[in-house]
């Protein structure tokens, strides 16, 4: 499919990993791009592919998003460039180690990037697609997000909330022209693993999808129209009854009566 007007979009860790497949998708669908991540050699050299490749506009902007003043240029970019049409929040950081184990400070960083600065980029961002009718934001979320047990629960916690935080941006904005996505990727062969401290090569490869399949996969959901995409999962419908059972109790969550199963007999 080819959008030639597109608009650019903002895709924070595009250096590697599943943003830099985002990076190089989008824009042969017609984006002219920024590319946002602390390493900015990495970036250079993924913006010169792209640019030779889809003669796109690729502009770089390194920023620790865990700072900050980095990340405060970040927001300034959104809410300035009114050329932007998307916003991928995908730059993330997780781990396996059970919560005990874990580094309070390590987590807090965690929550940091993964919760904090993805909050504060869509609220920079968000306002002027509003004003202009129409954007788009896709938050990378993670399958932890519905099955907090299986990494680390902080990670977890972290990835519910993205997963939680789109859902309301959908239900509050989609009416007002702004798409929203949340991706829930299952096991993707990314450096994420090494960085996390479980090497890839510990993962049953039954499990573990390549970050090509995981993106074109979103992206095709996204065309969909589809507010959560898991690719990984194969038996859609186990989404859509789970979705339909939260559904049918968020109606029942509120009552001036405690349960019956509290009264004394
Ligand atoms: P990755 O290859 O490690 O990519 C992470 C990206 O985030 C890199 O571009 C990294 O770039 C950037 N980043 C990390 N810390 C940053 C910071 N403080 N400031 C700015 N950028 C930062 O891993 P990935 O798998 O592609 O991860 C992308 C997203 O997918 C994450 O949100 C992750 O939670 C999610 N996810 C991954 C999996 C999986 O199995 N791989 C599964 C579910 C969800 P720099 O180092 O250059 O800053």
């Amino acid at each position: 499919m080819n959008h030639p007007n597109a608009g650019t979009a903002l895709i924070t860790g595009a250096s590697s990993g599943i943003g830099a497949i985002y990076a190089d998708r989008l824009a042969r669908r017609g984006y002219d791009l920024i590319l946002v991540a602390r390493n900015r050699d990495r970036l250079n050299t993924l913006a010169n592919r792209i640019t030779n490749e889809t003669r796109r506009v690729v502009e770089v902007l390194d920023a620790d998003l865990g700072d900050q003043r980095s990340l405060a240029k970040v927001e300034a970019k959104l809410k300035e460039d009114a050329s932007i049409t998307l916003l991928v929040n995908n730059a993330g950081i997780g781990t396996h180690t059970p919560l005990l184990q874990s580094d309070v400070e390590q987590m807090t960083r965690m929550i940091d990037l993964n919760v904090t600065a993805l909050t504060r980029l869509s609220y920079a961002a968000l306002p002027g697609m509003v004003a202009r009718g129409h954007g788009g934001i896709i938050n990378i979320s993670s399958i932890v997000s519905i099955a907090p047990e299986i990494l680390n629960g902080v990670y977890g916690g972290s990835k519910a909330f993205v997963t939680a935080f789109s859902q309301s941006l959908h239900h509050e904005l989609a009416s007002q022209g702004i798409q929203v996505q949340a991706v829930l990727p299952g096991a993707t062969a990314t450096e994420f693993w090494e960085i996390g401290g479980l090497p890839l090569e510990h993962l049953d490869p039954a499990i573990v999808m390549t970050a090509d399949q995981l993106v074109d996969s979103a992206l095709t959901d996204y065309d969909r129209g589809e507010l959560i995409s898991i690719p990984s999962l194969h038996d859609i419908e186990q989404w859509r009854t789970y979705e339909a059972s939260r559904r049918a109790m968020s109606a029942q969550l509120s009552s001036n009566t405690p349960a019956p199963r509290y009264s004394s007999h």
